[in-house]
């Protein structure tokens, strides 16, 4: 594939500050030192910001633990408005907020914009949910004890964020955290910071206390974040990212007891039976497959296709597929941006080279890469025990397999340790329910491609991660349960 080099140029970017945000402040890292952030379309810095050390995280944290108060002394209503304001700032300013997403992280602008509404719905969700923390009253069974329970912030957060979503995996932590009445440290990719940092301030902005959020960037995560998670100040860890570091800092976090919150690396299936509605299958694969150029956690992964359908759904599928126009992320029709960054392109390569030695036949694609841009590619007929089927492939590849029966259809889908999401089509009602008993997964969409709701409880079981961010489910993430015991009252009035 070749992309036409005059359309590179990388528009205009708001100013968005550069430096780590401590307790109410901005200023460059101890020493001074900052990293490049680039656009990966035609791989040209952006922007420097600083490169925080550990000295640095560990501020941020201590600022995060002094605001505590001030966030405690905020009602209910106060927190809510705050969010209110912050998701209003969102979506009056999507298009300032979607430039620096598409710039930093490559994805076609239309993508980004509807990254910054759904950012924007966490804070209006978490908004109404931060008036409406209950707890209960009980009676012990014997009549003797008096139950009340009641949910508290669980205290300072360290917020940790990927790439492929830059604005809304910071909004889905932050939005519950302050709701609960949680401070945070935010550590953002150091691929994509510019989005969290203009982010971090529109909250501050908005009026939220010095300290409630803080914002540390890094070349050396895994350095920082551990002399942060040392010091104990931290009482909860909120990780999006891949499994493999995911289970580095659930070791990390085990040593203080944290709270966690680990919404990790996912191998999606999407299963079509024989009774689908084709053209509906097809318009899902599409969102599930190519949504973020296949870089998203829910993404399809692996195509299981009822063998009578699959030659039908496989040419429909490439057509599509093939139809859809790459280019820089903020060109007008582009569909399709680059891969975040060299090693991405290396993998994909890599990928379709097995499947291929393994027996798979390219339907569309698998030509050439042209710097950060790979070609979205389908394939068939691919093998048990191909790489593509057991990895995450993070990026425009649909491999597609057959099966004869619905067990079969479940044993391939929940062959892998991964259990974020799984996608359904089907118009039979019984095999629905079946396939959502069935399926080991946190999520399952029912003829639809796409799952994220912040009304919704979005996470996984297995590898795929632990606690559930958005809905009612997310502001408990942030809370301690109490449970004081009273004595039952011994005479009546
Ligand atoms: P990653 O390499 O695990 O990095 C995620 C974050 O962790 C980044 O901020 C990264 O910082 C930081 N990090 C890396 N090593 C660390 C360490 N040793 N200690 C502490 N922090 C460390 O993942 P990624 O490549 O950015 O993101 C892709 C992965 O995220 C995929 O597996 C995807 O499925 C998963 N994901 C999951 C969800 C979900 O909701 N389940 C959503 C989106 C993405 P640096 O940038 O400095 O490396």
């Amino acid at each position: 594939m070749t992309i036409s080099p005059e359309k590179y140029q990388t528009p205009t970017l708001p100013a968005v500050p550069t430096g780590l945000l401590i307790g109410g402040s901005w200023r460059p890292a101890t020493g001074g030192a900052t990293i490049a952030v680039d656009n990966p379309a035609p791989g040209e810095i952006l922007a420097e910001v600083a490169d925080g050390t550990e000295q640095d995280g560990v501020e941020a944290l201590r600022a995060a633990a002094a605001a505590q108060g001030a966030l405690h002394a905020m009602t209910p209503t106060e927190r809510a408005r705050l969010l209110r304001r912050v998701e209003t700032e969102l979506r009056d300013r999507i298009e300032e907020f979607a430039l620096l997403i598409t710039a930093e992280m490559g994805k076609a602008l239309p993508e980004a914009r509807a990254e910054v509404n759904y950012s924007a719905d966490f804070f209006g969700w978490f908004a109404d949910e931060a008036v409406r923390v209950a707890g209960d009253y009980r009676l012990s069974p014997n009549g003797s004890t008096r139950i009340l329970v009641s949910h508290k912030p669980v205290g300072p957060c360290l917020l940790i964020t990927p790439w492929n979503f830059p604005l809304a995996m910071g909004a889905r932590k932050i939005a519950p955290a302050l709701a609960a009445g949680c401070p945070s440290v935010l550590k953002p990719a150091g691929q994509t910071p510019l989005s969290s940092l203009l982010l971090a301030e529109v909250i501050e902005s908005a009026g939220a206390p010095a300290g409630a959020v803080n914002v540390v960037t890094t070349s050396r995560s895994g350095a920082v974040t551990t002399a942060m998670i040392e010091t104990g100040l931290a009482r909860k860890l909120s990780f999006t990212g891949s499994t493999a570091v995911g289970k580095i800092l659930l070791g990390q976090c085990a040593r203080h007891v944290m709270r966690t919150s680990m919404e990790l690396g996912g191998n999606a299936p999407f299963l079509v039976f024989e009774d689908a509605d084709l053209d509906a299958a097809v318009e899902g694969a599409i969102v599930a497959k190519m949504r973020n150029v296949g870089q998203a956690c829910t993404a399809a992964n692996r195509f299981i296709v009822a063998a009578g359908i699959a030659q039908d759904f496989t040419t429909r599928l490439a057509a599509r597929i093939a139809a859809m126009e790459s280019g820089p992320g903020w060109v007008e029709g582009v569909e399709v941006g680059p891969l975040v960054d060299d090693a991405a392109v290396a993998k994909f390569e890599e990928l379709l080279a097995d499947a291929v030695a393994k027996g798979a036949t390219v339907v569309t694609g698998g030509g050439a890469s042209s710097g950060r841009f790979v070609e979205p590619t389908v394939l068939a007929d691919v093998a048990e025990g191909s790489a593509v089927l057991a990895e995450e492939i993070f990026g425009p590849m649909a491999p597609v397999v057959t099966f004869t029966s619905d067990a079969e259809a479940v044993r391939l889908a929940n062959d892998t340790d991964y259990g974020l999401v799984s996608y359904v089509y089907t118009r039979d009602l019984d095999r629905t329910l079946a396939m959502v008993d069935h399926l080991h997964t946190g999520m399952v969409g029912i003829n639809v491609g796409v799952v994220s709701n912040a009304a919704a409880p979005f996470g996984g079981v297995k590898e795929s991660g632990l606690g559930r961010e958005g809905g009612f489910e997310g502001l408990s993430e942030y809370q301690d349960t109490t449970y004081a015991a009273l004595p039952a009252p011994r005479h009546s009035p």
